[in-house]
């Protein structure tokens, strides 16, 4: 048994450097927040929703092994006994672990924001690096991608220490600082001087570990054609929150995925000069341009011929809906520290004051949802994930549950959600093989949700377990422990 384990070990490493099968041994920080451990765990009578877009199989019994799924087979009672762990899922769903492709590790604050949504240069964005990998591994996020760091170093370590079982938190691909032009009104940010200066960013920070890069919205052409080749010359991918950058002059330099879902495409904008971003930011495009349009249409054409995966992110453009949007979680007001949840709520009234949008949000709504389709039915590979930034109504975890339930609202059937959000991202990253849905072989990487999913795509609210290969952590206890804290540490 020993040796078996040991050699599965070896053959994952190798495999895969994000890879981790076995329980490392647990610090006291983590332990405390594990509740089913074991040689054997036997899940029975659960339903499963298998992360593919199948149709959930009923009454199931799910057996984890060495931090593997070992088998599937249909329900039947199991004894506990030496060696072996059973939960009774009666009336659970099991599905797999989500995969966050729009995740961060920071939190925005508005220095003196006052309820005129006004505030002070400038921007900043502190690390997370506490509560927000708590927050993720509580909701079900046992995979993720930082989306773009601050504290590339801090990422780096965090990722290392939950590797290494000293802290609790989810998988991380750490993608590395944004890759921002010289005009920028994010001081945080690398500033990059030109097409030499972005292939050394790459270099260095790929020398030191970061396994992604995100391109940001002042970037040229030139700077971020060099970045792609640097970070394709070592295997590794881009995406990029683009401006100055139209999504199809992106596509055809070789970038691999897009943020914002079409939100930010800004191939339309009154005004666009080449390498500028323009001052609508894409509004202007995202409201003229209908999916079924000739330019629809190319766009979408040009991104499945070039492999351009889009990631939707659909929680963080919600609260522009108006009309009470989000729905307020008292979960997530209590993970909050008291100033957070004091600009929640100055920024949530802004919907009163506000002056008239320049475009109407609701068609805007409408387009994003129609290309998300049309592309989704091209073949198109769409990821999701919260960006848990903007406005302190997105929050890590909760957000990624949002964006699921957003998807639904879209007109996804709620197992294609749910797939979008787990072996779509599992792809993106070439990890399938490992992660992304439930499967006899894979990485023990699951949720156990309250109720069906794919009934009521809400009960993926109701976490109770998070299994992380093959170790089950108590979701509760987890958001206990950020109480309080999230926008401070
Ligand atoms: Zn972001």
């Amino acid at each position: 048994m020993r040796l078996r384990t040991s050699i599965c070990v070896a053959t994952l490493l190798l495999s895969s450097s994000l890879a981790l099968a076995q329980a490392p041994a647990f610090s006291k920080t983590v332990q405390q927040f594990i509740r089913t451990q074991g040689a054997r765990i036997v899940l029975t009578h659960v339903r499963v929703v298998d992360g593919t877009g199948a149709a959930p199989v009923e009454d199931q019994n799910v057996v984890i092994e060495a931090g593997k799924i070992s088998s599937i087979e249909p329900g039947k009672d199991v004894q506990t006994s030496d060696g072996t762990t059973v939960l009774d899922l009666k009336g659970y769903t099991v599905l797999p672990g989500l995969v966050g492709m729009h995740n961060h590790l920071f939190y925005i604050v508005r220095p003196n924001l006052n309820a005129n949504r006004r505030s002070e240069d400038p921007l900043l964005v502190p690390q997370m690096t506490f509560s927000a990998p708590r927050l993720y591994l509580a909701a079900g996020v046992t995979t993720m991608r930082t989306t773009g760091s601050v504290e590339t170093y801090a990422d780096l370590n965090l990722k290392k220490d939950i590797d290494a079982g000293k802290l609790p938190g989810p998988h991380i691909d750490v993608t590395g600082p944004y890759l921002e032009g010289s005009e920028s009104y994010f001081i945080q940010m690398p500033h990059l001087k030109n097409a030499d200066d972005a292939r050394q960013t790459v270099e260095f920070w790929a020398d030191r570990g970061v396994t992604s890069f995100k391109a940001y919205m002042n970037i040229t052409r030139a700077e971020l054609k060099a970045a792609i080749d640097a970070a394709h010359a070592r295997g590794i991918k881009v995406t990029g929150h683009l401006c100055s950058v139209t999504y199809k002059e992106a596509a055809e330099l070789g970038i691999d995925d897009l943020e914002h879902g079409f939100f930010v495409n800004t191939q339309l904008d009154s005004g666009k000069k080449p390498d500028v971003c323009s001052e609508s930011a894409g509004d202007e495009t995202i409201e003229r341009m209908e999916a079924s349009s000739p330019e629809g249409k190319d766009l979408i054409n040009t991104l499945v011929q070039h492999h351009v995966a889009i990631t939707t992110t659909l929680p963080v453009f919600e609260g522009d809906l108006g009309g009470g949007r989000p729905p307020v979680r008292q979960e997530a007001l209590d993970a909050m520290t008291p100033q957070a949840r004091e600009d929640f709520f100055l920024l949530r009234q802004r919907r009163t004051p506000a002056p008239t949008p320049k475009v109407d949000p609701k068609t805007v709504w409408k387009h994003e949802m129609d290309l998300e389709h049309a592309f989704v039915a091209a073949g198109g590979l769409l990821l999701s994930g919260p960006d848990p930034t903007g406005r302190a109504d997105v929050l890590p975890g909760f957000g990624d549950q949002r964006g699921i339930e957003l998807l639904v609202e879209g007109g996804f059937t709620p197992v294609e959600a749910i797939k979008i959000a787990t072996l779509n991202g599992a792809v993106y990253l070439g990890r399938e093989k490992q992660i992304g849905s439930v499967a006899k072989g894979k990485n023990a990487d699951l949720v156990v949700v309250k109720g069906d999913p794919s009934k009521q795509i809400s009960d993926i609210e109701n976490v109770e377990i998070v299994f992380k290969d093959g170790v089950g952590y108590d979701s509760k206890k987890l958001l206990e422990s950020v109480r309080g804290r999230y926008g401070q540490y």
